[in-house]
């Protein structure tokens, strides 16, 4: 796959890339005042707004359609920040090419959707004007590189990937679950491809905004698209999440980014993938402990038909002195061994005094 390098299509890029500019284009008033404010932010370099807004349920704030492009125009014209939008069908894509919207991107909701994807893709051959394509809502890997090939495929090499998190049932601090390995995974099966995060997204309250940042900016992605509005709490979509220019101008104060060769640029990317292989592993303890449960059991009737004790001291010596040994044999601390086959032993013993008993009333019936 072809992808140009976003320092390429954004002269004198420094990163991170910030994207920024309101959930919605309100008003044209909204727009020029929150772009005033943002170009004076020296990373901000491209500013957002949504034209035609997919929301969740009827009677929400839809957009104002292309009666707002103009405002993105003029944004552009007296800030000279790039300017871009959301664009969910063909006919989104023709108005912003005609309007001259600079950089484009998929909303989460249609990178689920192949038909829609293809759609816009179809649209833009012939133009390659960069685009963004957010992560579906749902947590699919494939179905996101899915949507970036179909721009590829379209001629588009301007690419990059917005990750704003997936949608959960889940009660969770969240309003999208970041779940943060499927960015990392992504990045390493398209090394080439800039990954931006959408903190306000994944947030869903305005407070939670700035530690995702810094999340992302020590999981080494790209860039940030933030959500901010002249007044959060008015704004006509998404009030919880926005900030205002001048706190955001803090909020990229305050990050701290580390330097392109320290040692710790990969750190929580490798953290993580070393805490998958934990999981995997622990996962394989606990079936190999559930599958010993069952030959405990199996003993444990037959001890209960035979009328033998479930402890057995000289069988659990043994057994302790056996374990022991392997241990010492693979270099692990015996002591950390006994006292734990100390606790699997007890287990066991409670699970067969149990089995005897559930036995031994059954017999008395
Ligand atoms: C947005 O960026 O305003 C938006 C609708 O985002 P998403 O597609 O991530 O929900
Ligand atoms: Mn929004």
């Amino acid at each position: 796959m072809q992808i140009t390098a976003l320092s390429k299509w954004i002269p004198n890029l420094k990163r991170p890339l910030i994207i920024s500019g309101p959930c919605s284009a309100e008003s044209e008033e909204q727009m020029l005042t929150t772009a005033r404010e943002l170009v004076q932010i020296e990373d901000v370099r491209i500013f957002r707004a949504g034209i035609w807004k997919p929301r969740t349920r009827p009677g929400s704030f839809e957009g104002n359609g292309e009666k707002a492009l103009p405002w993105l125009e003029k944004v552009k014209k007296e800030t000279g920040l790039l300017t871009s939008c959301e664009v969910a069908n063909a006919q989104h894509v023709e108005l912003a090419l005609k309007y001259n919207v600079d950089v484009l991107w998929i909303g989460a909701r249609t990178s689920a959707n192949p038909f829609a994807v293809q759609e816009i893709a179809d649209a833009l051959k012939g133009t390659n004007i960069p685009v963004m394509v957010k992560n579906p809502i749902n947590a699919d890997l494939a179905l996101w590189i899915g949507a970036i090939e179909r721009m590829s495929q379209a001629g588009i090499t301007k690419l990059a990937a917005i990750h704003r998190g997936f949608s959960t049932y889940e009660k969770i601090k969240y309003r999208n679950n970041p779940i943060w390995k499927i960015p990392i995974e992504l990045k390493q099966r398209m090394p080439e491809l800039p990954i931006i995060c959408d903190p306000s997204h994944i947030a869903g309250r305005r407070n939670l905004v700035a530690e995702l940042c810094q999340k992302a900016m020590d999981l080494d992605m790209d860039g940030l698209m933030i959500e901010s509005h002249i007044n959060p709490k008015e704004a006509w979509s998404d009030a919880a999440q926005q900030v205002t220019p001048e706190y955001l101008a803090g909020l990229l104060k305050g990050l701290s980014l580390r330097s392109e060769f320290s040692p710790n640029r990969t750190f929580d990317a490798e953290l993580e993938e070393l805490r998958g292989q934990i999981d995997r592993v622990d996962t394989e303890i606990i079936e190999s402990l559930k599958s010993r449960m069952d030959i405990v059991e199996k003993i444990g009737l037959k001890k209960a038909l035979n009328k033998v004790t479930p402890l057995q001291m000289k069988r659990m010596d043994e057994l302790m002195d056996k374990r022991q040994a392997s241990a010492e044999a693979l270099g692990l601390d015996t002591n950390y061994i006994k006292e734990l086959y100390k606790l699997v032993h007890v287990e066991s013993i409670r699970k067969q005094t149990h089995i005897m008993n559930d036995f031994k009333e059954q017999e008395d019936k």
